[in-house]
């Protein structure tokens, strides 16, 4: 229920049929349908960019830490938005961006441990607010551990912006400040997700087909 207070709720079972949709000619036989159309991930980002902005009034500089690969489009859009923000409302904040990838390792038992590579030095963000931006938390495993790791740098605020939140009973209760939306358990890609480096160029997010799994394994 909290849950679907903060978010936009993709509910089990939806999705628009693809040929209503322009398709790259190389994914338009591999995808089972589209979940989230472009415009409607803009604009739901466009509202977070705002929220977040107001749940930080004091802050005069905010570092985002976008988590690459797969939240680069969605942090790009939502700190221009930030951007715009800003400026119509006169607003005295500057935001430094700062890209991070986690590599997540996974023993026998699934107690993932997540390296942070990408930033030279972690000790840039003791005393700073700081904004994760992550495409999607699954089992919710990676941020806690790369919370757990940010942490430990003693930053003076650390919130997470997630594009996307799986409803999925794997779920380790984590739940980040910010969400885009809530979707079905399943596998998505698009918008910066991939499926083996691929479909991260698909303008939408969407789900892909049988034949899609077996086209671009690995
Ligand atoms: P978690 O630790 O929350 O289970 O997993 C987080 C990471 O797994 C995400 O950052 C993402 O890289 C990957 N991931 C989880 N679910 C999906 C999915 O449905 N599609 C894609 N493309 N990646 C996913």
């Amino acid at each position: 229920d909290e849950i679907r207070k903060k978010c936009l709720v993709i509910p089990d079972g939806s999705g628009y049929d693809t040929s209503l949709f322009t398709i790259p000619v190389k994914y338009a036989d591999f995808l089972k349908s589209i979940l989230i159309p472009n415009g409607l991930v803009k604009d739901r980002t466009h509202k977070l960019a705002v929220d977040i902005l107001s749940s930080v009034p004091n802050t005069k500089s905010l570092v985002v830490l976008c988590v690459l690969k797969g939240g680069y489009k969605f942090c790009s859009e939502l700190v221009d938005a930030m951007e715009r923000y800003i400026c119509s409302c006169e607003i005295n904040m500057s935001i430094k961006v700062e890209f991070i990838r986690l590599k997540s390792y996974h023993n026998v038992s699934s107690t993932g441990e997540v390296e942070v590579i990408g930033l030279s030095n972690l000790s840039h963000l003791t005393g700073k607010d700081i904004l994760i931006v992550e495409d999607i938390i699954d089992t919710g495993k990676t941020m806690t551990k790369a919370l757990e790791l940010i942490k430990q740098y003693n930053p003076n605020s650390v919130q997470c912006a997630s594009l996307l939140l799986k409803r999925t009973d794997k779920s380790c209760g984590y739940v980040p400040e910010f969400i885009g939306f809530s979707c079905p358990d399943e596998f998505v890609l698009g918008y910066g997700l991939d499926y083996n480096e691929f479909f991260r160029d698909f303008p939408h997010i969407g789900v892909i087909n049988e034949e899609g799994i077996k086209q671009f394994a690995v």
